[in-house]
């Protein structure tokens, strides 16, 4: 279903800029984000693409995440409710692919944009994603994250700590988890697909093993009150996150048994996984698509 969503985005990209020209703002968007206020000022906006973080407080509004092109009318219409992006002051990128990092030529145009370095340096230059036919452009200059670091950085605002810590190598090379302090939300981006196979985006530097080791570290840092984020999938709960952490581990032993076997992937696919995490390949990934991805980390 993804693999449709992601290359049909990349290949409407001019027929929807030609339709948003069509003098029709003055109507609803026809795809709307849901909104689900976490806090007083912390909402959670689903919609397609990647799960998006809105924060309000005096010091203006901060988005994690900005969604897929196609929905920048709906996010448009969304923040208008908030006092409008004017009034956006900083949006954090959890990692590269396009359907967090689209809205960016919006959002960009009214707000500087914080990211790993590794996502700047992706977006600046074309991207492709093999698993899903999938290619990016070099994005333009205002839609590039200006604001980069290494290994974390802290936002202070509205009165309001957010630390913006690297994972290495799990999802990509460039992913973040996001800390919301006082609120006690934590945004996970594509660290967590909450009830799904993840996907794991080997061409760009993600492995399932640190995935799993990024996950541990996160589940470490927060409690059984921590609000969490996936990056794509329901509202969760460090529960959720858990049996997360815990499925990947336990399919990746699977898997990892069968290859000391001396099987190849076709007999590990024919195999199949325990009948336990069957509900797991109802999201984005069939099972087939999990144990490829296993298996070429490993590898
Ligand atoms: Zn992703």
């Amino acid at each position: 279903m993804k693999l449709l969503i992601l290359c049909l985005v990349t290949l409407l990209t001019s027929a929807n800029l030609f339709a948003s020209g069509a003098g029709t703002s003055h109507h609803l968007p026809t795809k709307l984000f849901k909104s689900t206020a976490l806090s007083e000022n912390i909402f959670l906006l689903q919609g397609e693409g990647g799960n998006i973080a809105l924060l309000k407080g005096d010091e203006g509004l901060v988005l994690i995440d900005a969604g897929y092109e196609k929905m920048t009318k709906a996010l448009d219409h969304e923040l208008a409710r908030h006092g409008g992006v004017e009034q956006v002051t900083y949006l954090i990128n959890t990692h590269w692919h396009t359907d967090h990092t689209q809205g960016n030529a919006f959002i960009g145009e009214y707000a500087p944009i914080i990211a790993h370095k590794n996502v700047r340096r992706r977006l600046l230059t074309r991207q492709e994603v093999k698993f899903f036919n999938m290619v990016s452009e070099p994005y333009a200059s205002h839609a590039i994250p200006s604001i980069t670091f290494d290994k974390s950085i802290v936002l202070s605002i509205n009165s309001e700590t957010l630390e913006i810590i690297h994972f290495p190598n799990g999802h990509t090379d460039g992913d973040s988890v996001v800390f919301i302090k006082s609120a006690n939300i934590v945004h996970m981006g594509d660290h967590f697909f909450s009830g799904f196979y993840p996907f794991i985006d080997l061409g760009t530097g993600g492995n399932v093993r640190n995935m799993a080791n990024n996950v541990k570290a996160v589940l470490a840092k927060i409690d059984d009150e921590t609000i969490v984020i996936p990056g794509h999938g329901p509202l969760s709960s460090k529960a959720d996150l858990e049996e997360f952490h815990q499925m990947i581990v336990e399919t990746t032993a699977e898997v990892e048994a069968m290859l000391i076997d001396g099987m190849s992937v076709e007999e590990i696919q024919a195999e199949g996984l325990s009948l336990e995490w069957e509900d797991w390949s109802a999201g984005y990934l069939s099972t087939d698509d999990w144990i490829k991805i296993i298996i070429t980390s490993l590898k």
